[in-house]
């Protein structure tokens, strides 16, 4: 038997995803998730600028509500990594394959997010560390917990002087230390750090330890012990999908997308961290919100979706 055909494909189960997958099966459309389980939002040990909980609430306990509530109207979740998109230009349908499944449907979002390139350390450190607060990765979501405290940010050139001087304003302790050899700053930058009284440190440099509730870094200019570090190295888009049908990107890297969250591929939509614009939940599920109601229109205008009458949707059942 033929595969039934998909009203809609989300790739990627965080934030935008899952808000897209409420917002599809609400409008009673055919859809699936399929995510690979690495949503960043999973890495929040516990989020205090999200609204609505105002004791803040863990990344993973967030997710699983979204899950649950998207499962409720009938969305289906796989765990599974998608590895091949496909387009056929003339019936314009998509054709996703992962492990040994595969999906066809009418429109696809991509919602796949970015990874934050890691600081040269042990994993288990990392992991530790980065649960009890000592590595951190957000200042514009958590900056406020560090406020007034000793800061470390790992990073070099104008991205790393950014976030030194982003985080200035929470603490008047903050050093900028670079993560493989001596600071590379222009000028400039070095003119704003000067001002900030931001301490600069030569790398490399390696967390290398926990002592009590603090971090150690070692750097080419001897040991460091912070209350917390940011890594400000950047991050990897995961837009692979988008490009094998021929998506644009924009000058960053992201998806170029229209002000609907479609992409220059008729039919591909993308939403959240994979596009350009602000890394957080409450932007991912906006976007999210609006690429499914654009999803919803344009496969309306090609094609009414028409409510069965309640005799109709009896005899369907009955021959069922
Ligand atoms: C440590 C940390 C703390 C943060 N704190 C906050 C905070 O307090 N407040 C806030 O607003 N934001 C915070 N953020 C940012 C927030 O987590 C992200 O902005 C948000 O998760 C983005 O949602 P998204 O759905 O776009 O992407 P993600 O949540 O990253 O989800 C993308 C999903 O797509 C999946 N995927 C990717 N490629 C594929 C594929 N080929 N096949 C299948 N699945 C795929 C991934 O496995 C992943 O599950 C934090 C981020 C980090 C790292």
């Amino acid at each position: 038997m033929d595969d039934p055909i998909l009203d809609c494909l989300i790739v990627g189960g965080g934030p935008a995803g899952l808000t897209a997958a409420i917002y599809l099966a609400r409008f009673h459309l055919d859809i699936l998730v399929v995510d690979g389980g690495k949503s960043r939002a999973a890495w929040i040990p516990c989020t205090r600028n999200h609204a609505g909980y105002p004791e803040g609430i863990a990344g993973t306990e967030l997710l699983q509500r979204m899950r649950d509530q998207a499962c409720k109207y009938g969305a289906k979740i796989e765990t599974e990594f998608v590895t091949k998109l496909e387009h056929a230009a003339d019936s314009g349908l998509f054709t996703a394959t992962w492990g040994s499944g595969q999906a066809i449907a009418r429109s696809v979002l991509l919602a796949t997010g970015v990874s934050n390139r890691r600081p040269p350390m042990d994993e288990e450190l990392h992991d530790d560390a980065l649960a009890r607060g000592l590595v951190r990765y957000c200042p514009i979501c958590d900056g406020y917990e560090v406020t007034d405290k000793k800061v470390g940010v790992i990073g070099s050139d104008s991205h790393g002087v950014a976030e030194a001087v982003f985080i200035r304003s929470y603490t008047a302790d903050v050093t900028l230390i670079a993560p493989d050899t001596a600071l590379k700053v222009g000028p400039e930058d070095r003119r704003k750090l000067k001002e900030a009284g931001i301490d600069c440190v030569d790398g490399p440099a390696q967390a290398v330890a926990i002592t009590g509730d603090c971090i150690v870094v070692d750097t080419a200019e001897g040991h460091y012990t912070f209350d917390s570090v940011y890594p400000a190295l950047g991050s990897d888009t995961h837009t692979q999908l988008g490009e094998m049908v021929g998506a644009k990107l924009a000058n960053d890297g992201c998806f170029l997308c229209d002000t609907h969250q479609r992409t220059s591929v008729p039919g591909l939509y993308a939403a959240g961290d994979v596009v350009h614009g602000l890394d957080q939940i409450s932007h991912a599920m906006g976007e999210g919100g609006v690429a499914a109601t654009t999803i919803r229109n344009d496969l309306c205008a090609k094609e009414p979706r028409w409510r069965a009458s309640s005799s109709e949707l009896e005899e369907a059942e009955a021959g069922s």
